[in-house]
């Protein structure tokens, strides 16, 4: 999350800090909460629980270092503060699946160690080290970048726009306080403790409210993780049952309502059954079926069954119910306004069959047969189709290819 002014002595400095670290330390226990209950979940997570375990002790050796001017401890607290950025970084690459530029992270670490040891070796003006640590904060603002630029249009968008806002206004900051140091140098005002300086007091306070944010922001991420995953999975197991439900209702092969739903359906159907109603429930069967299977083979067979599902859907209306009822066996129910209707359609059967049959020339006689009859408002399903089966024996008996009717709905 990258370093803010730390330089001064002064009491101020000391408070802030303090409140500083009592929120970084509240953030920091959230987010190990978050890591321990989510972190197989949310990738990156383990990242930004490290960045703020960094960061909180980083500002702990700030403390020591205001409280007793000891330098090495203000370095190492750099040193943190900025590995905590890198860690950071690599947590968002992995919560947005974006490739870590390793390469530059290594240069990173190792630049930031030498240019450590040199202000501890050397003691170089205080300006030089502010100058470094802007332009190392600005390098990281380029790789956060690398991960926000190219998500702005992911689920988590919104808030990969907030933080590239937030860290571009981070980057000016910087900017802005490389060149009130350099000013500073270039008119001679050296500085005692950075603090002094114009540009750095302003740029620290605009960092910390922007940083105080961006600890909400990763907070607001994984919970969007979390959200995200529950929606995903409610999802998937939708289509799931949606798709279970569809298997258990149709057939496999024509697609149709398979033996067990037809009748359901049927049966939920007799009680609406109105008196005046001219509902005909159909018993269909293809002719010599088992000649065309050995004639042309089981996978012909099979087309022809689709076929035939396809034609007789084709010719039905959509409060019609079609279903498989085993074999070559269709069951069927027609709900029509008047009787005149059932005449076309009988003949668009037939038509459609020996369309059909007529690419299988070589079988016993490859037609459709079936017995129809009106449902009447004592119907039940058994009774129904035990009319429609025995006209469909009928239809065999008398020679095939024909579908017998019974309009009146009694018994033979
Ligand atoms: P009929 O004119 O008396 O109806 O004679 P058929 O040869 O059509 O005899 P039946 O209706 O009794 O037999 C149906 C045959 O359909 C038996 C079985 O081999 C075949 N069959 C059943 N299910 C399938 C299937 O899913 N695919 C194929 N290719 N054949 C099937
Ligand atoms: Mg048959």
């Amino acid at each position: 999350m990258i370093l803010i002014g730390y330089t001064s002595k002064g009491a101020s400095m000391s408070q802030g800090i303090i409140i500083q670290n009592v929120y970084h330390l509240l953030f920091f226990l959230v987010m190990c909460y978050a890591w321990i209950i989510s972190k197989r979940q949310v990738p990156g997570i383990g990242y930004w629980t490290l960045n703020l375990f960094l960061y909180t002790i980083g500002l702990i050796l700030q403390m020591v270092f205001v409280q007793t001017g000891l330098q090495f401890s203000r370095i190492i607290a750099n040193l943190m503060l900025f590995s905590g950025g890198l860690f950071f970084y690599i947590g968002f690459a992995n919560y947005t699946a974006r490739p870590v530029h390793w390469k530059i992270c290594y240069v990173l670490i190792f630049s930031m160690i030498i240019s450590s040891l040199t202000e501890i070796v050397f003691s170089l003006p205080l300006e030089i080290f502010i100058i470094i640590n802007a332009i190392y904060f600005l390098v990281i603002i380029a790789l956060y970048h690398t991960v926000f630029i190219p998500n702005f249009s992911g689920w988590f968008g919104s808030l990969m726009v907030i933080l590239f806002v937030i860290y571009t206004i981070l980057a000016g900051t910087q900017i802005y306080r490389i060149i009130t140091t350099l000013d500073n140098i270039i008119h001679g005002n050296p500085s005692t403790n950075g603090f002094d300086l114009t540009g750095y007091t302003i740029t620290a306070i605009v960092n910390r409210l922007m940083l105080f944010t961006v600890n909400f922001i990763v907070l607001l991420l994984v919970y969007k993780k979390l959200l995200h995953d529950l929606q995903t999975q409610v999802e998937s197991q939708k289509t799931l049952s949606l798709h279970l439900k569809n298997l258990a209702e149709h057939d496999e092969l024509t697609t149709l309502y398979n033996r067990r739903t037809i009748e359901q359906l049927i049966s939920l159907y007799l009680p609406k059954n109105q008196e005046n109603a001219i509902a005909y429930l159909f018993m269909l069967d293809i002719d010599y079926f088992k000649d065309l299977n050995d004639a042309y083979g089981h996978q012909c067979g099979d087309v022809v069954l689709q076929h035939t599902a396809q034609g007789l859907s084709s010719l039905l209306e959509e409060q019609d119910l079609l279903g498989r009822w085993g074999g070559d066996e269709f069951l069927l129910l027609v709900v029509r306004r008047d009787k005149d209707a059932i005449a076309p359609l009988l003949q668009g059967m037939k038509e459609m069959m020996r369309d059909i049959c007529k690419q299988y020339p070589d079988t016993h006689g490859c037609s459709l047969s079936g017995g129809f009859t009106l449902l009447t408002t004592d119907d039940t399903l058994d009774s129904a189709i035990q009319r429609a089966d025995a006209l469909l024996y009928q239809a065999k008996e008398a020679g095939r290819n024909r579908i017998i009717g019974n309009l009146t709905g009694d018994s033979e």
